[in-house]
């Protein structure tokens, strides 16, 4: 037992922020240190956004779980993640979707989703297949999705990419300015439909590509 990591984990708990048992789970599986530069493991449960080099980073831990619960994930799923970097997100994302889900995670800067490779064979995950593209196109040939996961500021919220999106799924993003972004949660509803709820702010590394900054 990591005891830096109990002790997120409680100060979720007691604030409300993260209380899905399989989202505490996930965290306690997939070690953050096996994600982060090896010279910054001691810091892998710090609170805080870490350096991955090429001018991106590892979201802040409760940042990472937030989101995860906001998926609202179950065994089985498939889902698309906008943003690689470390890899991180998607190995969590893996262990909640078990060995029948797929996760499809896209990364445009070829070295970074060489290091989640790295990474994610180091955590011993599986079901991950990583895609070196624009992910703000999404990822038509696999859809659609149970869920959609942007892991970079958009700068509108990403409508195109509910073609993509399974009926009834959701697609999380955080959306703004480069200064700070409101995390949007959409879901798509029956009928062309959806509703929007803005699940509070934060500031993450801007999307790049067609959709991009
Ligand atoms: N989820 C990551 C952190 C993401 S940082 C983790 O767990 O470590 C955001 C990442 O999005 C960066 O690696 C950046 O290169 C990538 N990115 C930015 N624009 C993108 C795009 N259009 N398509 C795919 N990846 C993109």
């Amino acid at each position: 037992m990591d005891k830096k990591l109990e002790g997120l984990i409680s100060y979720w708990h007691r604030r409300g922020i993260v209380r899905d048992k399989k989202v505490l789970e996930a965290f306690r599986e997939v070690r953050r240190e096996l994600f982060v530069p090896s010279n910054l493991a001691e810091d892998a449960y710090a609170d805080v956004a870490l350096p991955i080099g090429y001018g991106q980073t590892i979201s802040q831990p409760s940042t990472v779980a937030a989101m995860t619960q906001a998926l609202v994930l179950k065994a089985g799923m498939r889902v698309l993640e906008i943003g690689t970097g470390s890899g991180y997100q998607a190995a969590l994302l893996s262990c909640i979707v078990g060995p029948r889900g797929r996760i499809f995670t896209t990364e445009i800067i070829p070295e970074l989703a060489t290091l989640a490779r790295k990474n994610l064979a180091q955590a011993k995950i599986k079901n991950v297949r990583i895609l070196e593209l624009d992910g703000s196109e999404g990822y038509a040939k696999e859809a659609p999705f149970d869920r959609i996961i942007f892991t970079a500021a958009s700068p509108e919220v990403p409508l195109p990419l509910l073609a993509q999106l399974k009926e009834g799924g959701i697609l999380l993003a955080p959306v703004g300015s480069l200064l700070g972004q409101h995390m949007i949660r959409v879901r798509k509803l029956s009928g062309g439909k959806r509703q929007e709820e803005n699940l509070g702010e934060y500031i993450f590394v801007p999307l790049r590509g067609k959709w991009g900054f």
